[in-house]
């Protein structure tokens, strides 16, 4: 049963990434990471230059089936590319993953819908010049890790969605966390529409980014990953047809929820391990090079150790991963505690990994000379992606 041996899809898959990533996306990440305004990044034509390439290869719909004009490739194989393209740059990666999450929500949850599957689907598949991207909005200024409490009736989404004669009107304030928040032009959007039911009395809505009343935050400025934009998103009266509602509040609400974390949860899992081999990578050739003491220092156990615990983390954070993917291939959405699990062990490690890898470089591991210190900060918001890993950790334990 199992079987670690690459299929050629893979093969091409991984090495096209990898291609890709050497030449176009590490040499962006850095330039990115280093613009002193964040604003400054997704109007660059540098990062739209990254971000079209990508979508020219197809790495935006790689989950999207083949009936659209997707790639149909399964979880397996889209992590093994997430992996190498975060490898070369975590926050370009970042990026890409939430860019599909309206066209595949509409095609899993509203293939029926013929209007925004022409508007949303189609063209997204087609899309070589990343015309199209979306964000998923859902946490809130007041309403962060609440959004996982269903047990609390008081505790419901702030964006509210008042619906009659055919549409909805949407008003509030998503959080300034968004990816995507700023550049995205459409997006998936939780907003309650019955305030008893709590947090289950929202409903998703797609929302196009070009909407009258949509307004876009200014990017975050902040530690790492700064090549993903994130941003907060205002609505203020904004009106989108009832027929763009595609999950409506009630007891399910959950279900969509959980299906959405226990894929996109792998996504970040595998954004960790790529960036831990990058760190681990450059460490260990550091230390093939570097003499102290009359050796070069990984000869000196304490540094072999590092360099090992680095080893075990990205193999045994990649191969329980791939159990969780292999749980989504085979029975979709997968498994809740698997991809929870997998991506607490896979995003704490890559925190412990990155830092231990500057402490191999020595005093040059703070420098910006080499890449260390950027894989440090990115992988910290990884802990917090997707929710925060002590949330995370409380539904999964719950599952045990
Ligand atoms: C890189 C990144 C990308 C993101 N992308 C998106 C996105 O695309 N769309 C979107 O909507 N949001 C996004 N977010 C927001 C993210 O979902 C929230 O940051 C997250 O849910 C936590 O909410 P908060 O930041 O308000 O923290 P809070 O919920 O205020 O938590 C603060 C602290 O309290 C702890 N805590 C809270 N509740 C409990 C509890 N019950 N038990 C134990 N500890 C608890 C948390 O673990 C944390 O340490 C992103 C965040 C990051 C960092």
């Amino acid at each position: 049963m199992v079987d670690f041996e690459r299929d050629e899809t893979q093969e091409l898959m991984v090495a096209t990434a990898r291609e890709f990533g050497e030449q176009v996306v590490q040499p962006a990440e850095i330039e990115l990471d280093r613009m002193a305004d964040p604003a400054d990044v997704a109007g660059s034509d540098l990062f739209r230059g990254v971000i079209e390439k990508a979508y020219e290869l197809g790495f935006n719909k790689m989950a999207l089936p083949e009936e659209y004009g997707g790639l149909g490739l399964d979880a397996i194989t889209a992590g093994m590319v997430w992996e190498e393209l975060s490898r070369y740059g975590t926050g370009i990666a970042a990026t890409l993953i939430p860019s599909s999450i309206v066209p595949q929500l509409v095609a899993f949850l509203a293939p029926h819908n013929k209007e925004l599957v022409e508007r949303y689907v189609i063209p997204f598949c087609e899309d070589t010049k990343a015309e199209q991207l979306s964000a998923w909005a859902s946490s809130e200024p007041d309403v962060g890790s609440d959004g996982k409490n269903y047990y609390d009736l008081t505790v419901h989404h702030h964006t509210s969605a008042r619906g009659g004669g055919g549409s909805y009107v949407i008003d509030g304030t998503k959080s300034d966390f968004v990816s995507n928040g700023g550049i995205a032009t459409v997006y998936m959007v939780f907003a309650c529409v019955d305030p008893s039911q709590g947090i289950k009395g929202s409903g998703a809505f797609v929302v196009p980014g070009d909407s009258p009343g949509l307004g876009k935050g200014r990017a975050l400025d902040k530690i790492g990953m700064r090549a993903l934009n994130q941003a907060a998103v205002y609505f203020e009266g904004v009106e989108i047809s009832e027929e763009y509602m595609i999950f409506p509040p009630g007891e399910n609400y959950p279900m969509l929820h959980n299906a959405i974390v226990t894929v996109g949860n792998l996504g970040v899992g595998y954004l960790a391990v790529g960036l831990m081999r990058a760190a681990y990578e450059e460490a260990l050739g550091y230390s093939r090079q570097r003499v102290q003491w009359g050796k070069p220092i990984f000869e000196h156990q304490l540094i072999a150790e590092k360099l090992l615990d680095a080893y075990i983390s990205i193999e045994s954070a990649r191969a329980f991963l791939q159990k969780g993917s292999w749980l989504s291939k085979t029975s979709f959405p997968g498994d809740l505690k698997t991809s929870l699990s997998a991506k607490i062990y896979a995003t704490d490690c890559a925190v412990r990994v990155t830092s231990e890898m500057v402490q191999v470089l020595g005093g040059y591991g703070i420098s910006k000379d080499h890449p260390l210190e950027k894989h440090m900060r990115d992988a910290k918001l990884l802990q917090i992606m997707d929710g925060t890993n002590e949330t995370l950790a409380v539904k999964a334990a719950a599952l045990l």
